[in-house]
């Protein structure tokens, strides 16, 4: 009984998605009958207009009838036509039958009768036929990939799980109906250790048996209520609970679910024991829309997680809202543990504008798609301590992408990356360094790593021996923000470096007095004795791309002619150099 009424809720709902993404729409069958009438009244008036002596009268006018025969015989033709593009295959078949019963019809007419005028009709007819069949086959592809682009849209292509766009929807319309319901997060603790340990793939497994558990209960009704569950992403998953009676009872569903997971899966002859942070919020009562009910239900997971007691079940509270729980902290470590970190490309030029490389800046989303600065993110994974692994994921990402342009196009552009002090010092960045060459195929010397001037100061004489250890390996050294800290050229030389960064805040000021200008042309003239690179950071105008000009900085980055750009836009502009 339960089960009838799930599946076929959650259908209606599913086909509502659907049909809201694709207009596929047939006609009723009394159509196929329409048309076919329509067309035989049609086809019957072209003989009998054809043969017609009489005149039509309007006025004075007198329009001989024969002259509307062609009127009705495409009129006819059209028939044919709406039915194989309206009515399916029932009009497919009706119209080739049609067409094809014709041909005899008209040879009699020709080859007995005499009535040679009818003699072109055979071939219209033969045309039309194929027409026919060219449609019916063009609309059966399109329709084929209409469907799987259906199934896509709203199904988790790993588990077969309704995905998260289906959960949404849903999720709309339980909140314009007004029905009382629970949104339920669902997060697998500690899966990136399964994945790390044992593959992508058995983690991949892992996570199907889960899901063929919860659809087990979704779908034979087994906790009592009307669940509907689906994939968000990675091993994040959203119950959606209605048709309960208490509070109590929502509980018992989501213990149901929580014993699914805590239950040994055993896969390949290995056993995997595994567990989750789950964090509910009710409609209307703890959250009156859409979003802040889920960011309630995540904030409430995320709050079990944290505290990572023995109960795992939260629900969302007034005082979970006042804290701040979806802060920075939360969301680097989600993005990492997600994967979502991303970067964007700053291109740098000469002074003829010719591209001399990119700097990969690290970006983060949060869950509502809204970009978060690295001037926010970055201190916080440093103090985190995941700043490596945040690094590590940007370094692999944008040198993955240099390096596939390098053996598409055979560019030279270089990739400069940021380095944290606090990650430079670890005891295998080396290592680390290395095998991102390895892997990406980059060419050692088409790898820059930026490292901010005052913090290696700081750390000088092992920060010294990591960077030659670098140059050694052929990859070349920046000095970033230089100028924000102790701006001493001369100590900076004892570090083995190739490439000067003059800070923005000295470009901003260059312009507004003598000396502010000459102290810029100072450094770039000591620093070239000293035989760096000098790149000119944060150029927003032509005024300072022309002092920059007659002061001899070599390059600049900066808005005026390249913001950082998403990696589509980059290549682009490799490409056309
Ligand atoms: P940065 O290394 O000095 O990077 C340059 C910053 O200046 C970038 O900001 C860039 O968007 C901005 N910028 C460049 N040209 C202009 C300009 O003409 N006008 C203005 N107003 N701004 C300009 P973003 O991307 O916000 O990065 C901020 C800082 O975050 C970086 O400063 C860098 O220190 C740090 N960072 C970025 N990505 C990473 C990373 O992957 N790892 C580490 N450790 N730090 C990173
Ligand atoms: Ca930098
Ligand atoms: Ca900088």
């Amino acid at each position: 009984m339960k089960k009838d009424k799930t599946t076929g809720e959650e259908n209606r709902i599913l086909e509502k998605t659907l049909s809201s993404l694709e207009a596929r729409r047939q006609a009723p069958g009394y159509v196929v009958i329409l048309l076919l009438l329509l067309y035989f009244i049609a086809s019957l008036t072209v003989s009998t207009a054809a043969s017609s002596h009489t005149d039509f009268v309007l006025g004075d006018i007198r329009i001989p009838l024969y002259t509307f025969a062609g009127i009705f015989s495409a009129l006819s033709n059209l028939c044919i036509i709406f039915l194989v593009i309206f009515c399916g295959k029932a009009g497919f078949i009706a119209s080739l039958i049609v067409m094809t019963i014709q041909i005899p019809m008209i040879m009699v007419g020709v080859f007995v009768k005499g009535n040679y005028t009818s003699l072109p009709g055979i071939f219209i007819d033969i045309l039309t036929i194929f027409a026919v069949i060219v449609i019916f086959y063009n609309k059966k592809k399109l329709e084929k990939y209409q469907l799987r682009l259906h199934e896509q849209a709203t199904t988790d292509t790993l588990t077969g799980l309704p995905n998260g766009f289906a959960g949404t929807e849903l999720l709309n319309e339980l909140v314009r109906h007004n029905k009382p319901f629970a949104a339920v997060s669902i997060d697998i603790n500690d899966f990136k250790s399964i994945n790390d340990t044992m593959g992508f793939n058995m983690g991949n497994k892992v996570l199907v048996a889960l899901a063929e558990r919860f659809k087990d209960i979704a779908d034979r009704g087994l906790s009592g209520t009307l669940d509907f569950i689906s994939r968000i992403n990675g091993d994040e998953f959203s119950l959606i609970i209605r048709d309960y009676n208490s509070d109590q009872e929502i509980e018992k569903t989501i213990r149901k679910y929580e014993a699914a997971i805590t239950e040994k899966i055993t896969i390949e002859g290995y056993d995997f024991f595994v567990n989750a942070s789950i964090g509910y919020a009710i409609f209307p009562y703890d959250a009156a829309d859409r979003d802040s009910l889920i960011s309630g239900s995540v904030a409430a997971m995320r709050e079990i997680k944290r505290i990572s007691g023995s109960n795992r079940i939260l629900r969302f509270s007034s005082e979970l809202k006042a804290a701040d729980h979806l802060s920075i902290d939360n969301k680097v470590r989600e993005a990492l543990e997600n994967d979502t970190i991303f970067f964007c490309l700053q291109p740098q030029f000469d002074m003829s504008h010719h591209l001399r490389g990119f700097e990969a800046l690290a970006r983060l989303r949060d869950r509502d798609g809204n970009v978060i600065s690295p001037v926010e993110f970055i201190p916080a994974a440093e103090r985190l301590g995941v700043i490596d692994s945040l690094d590590l994921a940007v370094y692999k990402k944008s040198a993955a992408f240099l390096g596939d342009l390098v053996r598409k196009t055979g560019t030279k552009a270089v990739l400069s990356v940021n380095a944290s002090v606090k990650h430079l010092m670890k005891s295998n960045f080396i290592d680390e360094i290395r095998e991102l060459l390895e892997n990406s195929g980059l060419p050692a010397d088409q790898l820059e790593i930026e490292i901010t001037e005052s913090l290696l100061i700081e750390s000088a004489e092992k920060a010294s021996r990591i960077l030659r250890e670098l140059k050694e390996m052929g990859i070349r050294i920046a000095i970033d923000d230089f100028g924000t800290g102790y701006s001493s050229l001369s100590y900076l030389n004892t570090f083995p470096s190739d490439t000067l960064k003059i800070d923005k805040s000295f470009i901003d000021k260059m312009n507004s007095g003598v000396s502010s200008q000459r102290y810029v042309e100072a450094i770039i003239s000591l620093a070239h004795v000293m035989e760096f690179e000098v790149i000119a950071e944060g150029v927003e105008t032509d005024d300072q791309l022309e002092t920059l000009r007659r002061i001899h900085c070599d390059k600049i980055q900066g808005f005026l002619w390249g913001r950082p750009l998403p990696q589509e836009e980059a290549e682009r502009l490799v490409m056309n150099q």
